[in-house]
């Protein structure tokens, strides 16, 4: 369990909260596409207004780079929040987020009110953790709160630095969840343990399967990362995704697996075409070969029908299960098929199954399987590292017990 102070522990009556939530959602024409975070927010809002406390709600909407952009300003998420919370969430337009209107907003603000800040991102020092706008944010309050689990891998000035200058630092129910579902994942699993790595580039993950290798009783590999491995056991793999430099890493991974007497689960077969769809979703033709059957002049894009099959048999004797990272190109329906099976086992069985997030958390929402999963991370990057083993800065900075 997490060791740090909580909402649980911490009397807000008549108290200004700060709370740092990850509100960064994708938006279209300046409507929410995904509301997924905002939902995963709710429990500490509304903990924070039945206890009495002034909630003065803040987070980062994707990469202004210190400087408003009308296109991610925070103001339709106030709207969405208030009809999902049933009251006003009132918003402060300023520019440099901690300025007249919220500060006249905070000072009007009576016990159970709402009100969100602009964009934390409008400010430059927000990604260097820099003083100046840690004191303004925390010059609005008594306490701070973070629940900004997405943004808990980085060191910034609305998570981290404004830590500095209140006296209470406590997390919020989402970061709690989010650390006690992975933390006991990784470190204290019900056995067998099976960890299913996919996604784009060995590169990309080379910490996480280490890691995941020593802590885990099979680790399965899939999607593009997969190509270096079989190259890596000698395979031919045409023009199929392969990170050349991570070669010598794979196999050094391999004989590790088998040193540690773990399973290291890769493709048997592979759903091949003869390049990268083009647009993405554009109807290709496709064949299933053998994994060491790949011809020079085609491309891997998913993983075939037996290894779909054999991937499922380790999911169904599983009892905790950690997916990071798709099979294939699940963009293109045709090349859907590998990860539609797994996420398919995992809302099958009854073992705990954490997405940890990204774009696995989108296939298996847009799948429809998102509520069979025990936990669908709200933070792809966080996840990860933590995955890695390394400690999140946003976690760190808050009080402990
Ligand atoms: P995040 O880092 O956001 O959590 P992720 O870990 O889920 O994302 P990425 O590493 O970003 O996944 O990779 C996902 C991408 O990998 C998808 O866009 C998918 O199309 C691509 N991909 C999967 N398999 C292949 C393949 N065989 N060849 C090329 N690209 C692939």
């Amino acid at each position: 369990m997490l060791n740090k102070k909580s909402v649980d522990d911490i009397n807000v009556k008549g108290k200004k909260v700060l709370v740092r939530c990850d509100f960064n959602v994708p938006l279209k024409d300046g409507q929410i596409t995904d509301e997924n975070r905002l939902v995963a927010a709710l429990p500490t809002i509304k903990k924070l207004i039945a206890d009495g406390g002034k909630v003065i709600l803040c987070s980062h909407l994707g990469k202004p780079k210190g400087e408003p952009k009308p296109e991610l300003s925070l103001a339709p998420v106030a709207v969405r929040l208030s009809e999902l919370l049933g009251q006003e969430v009132k918003f402060a337009p300023d520019a440099e987020v901690v300025g007249p209107n919220a500060k006249a907003a905070v000072a009007e603000m009576k016990d159970g009110d709402v009100i969100l800040l602009e964009n934390t991102r409008y400010r430059i020092e927000e990604t260097k953790n820099g003083e100046a706008f840690s004191k303004d944010l925390a010059s609005l309050c008594d306490i701070f709160v973070n629940d900004a689990f997405g943004t808990a891998h980085r060191a910034h000035c609305s998570n981290v630095g404004v830590t500095e200058y209140v006296d209470t630092a406590a997390v919020g129910y989402l970061m709690q969840k989010e650390i006690d579902f992975l933390g006991n994942a990784v470190n204290n699993p019900e056995r067998p343990f099976v960890a299913i790595l996919g996604g784009a580039k060995v590169a990309d993950k080379l910490n996480v399967i280490a890691n995941l290798l020593e802590k885990c009783d099979t680790l399965i590999i899939g999607g593009g990362m997969a190509y270096t491995f079989l190259k890596a056991k000698g395979y031919e793999v045409g023009t199929s995704l392969v990170d050349d430099e991570k070669v010598a890493y794979c196999k050094e991974m391999m004989d590790k697996a088998e040193k540690l007497g773990k399973k290291l689960l890769l493709p048997v077969d592979t759903t091949i075409a003869a390049s990268f769809p083009n647009p993405i979703d554009a109807e290709i033709e496709v064949s299933v070969v053998a994994a060491d059957a790949i011809p020079a002049d085609m491309m891997g894009l998913d993983i075939g029908t037996k290894t779909a099959g054999m991937f499922a048999d380790a999911v169904k004797s599983a009892k905790t299960v950690v997916w990071n990272g798709p099979m294939g190109v699940f963009e293109n329906p045709i090349l859907a098929k590998g990860t539609i099976a797994v996420a398919k086992s995992l809302a099958e069985t009854d073992a705990t199954t954490i997405i940890g997030g990204g774009d696995s958390a989108a296939a298996v929402n847009q799948l429809g399987f998102g509520d069979k999963m025990s936990h669908i991370s709200t933070g792809g990057g966080a996840s990860l590292e933590f995955l890695e083993g390394k400690d999140l800065p946003g976690v760190v900075a808050a009080n402990d017990k």
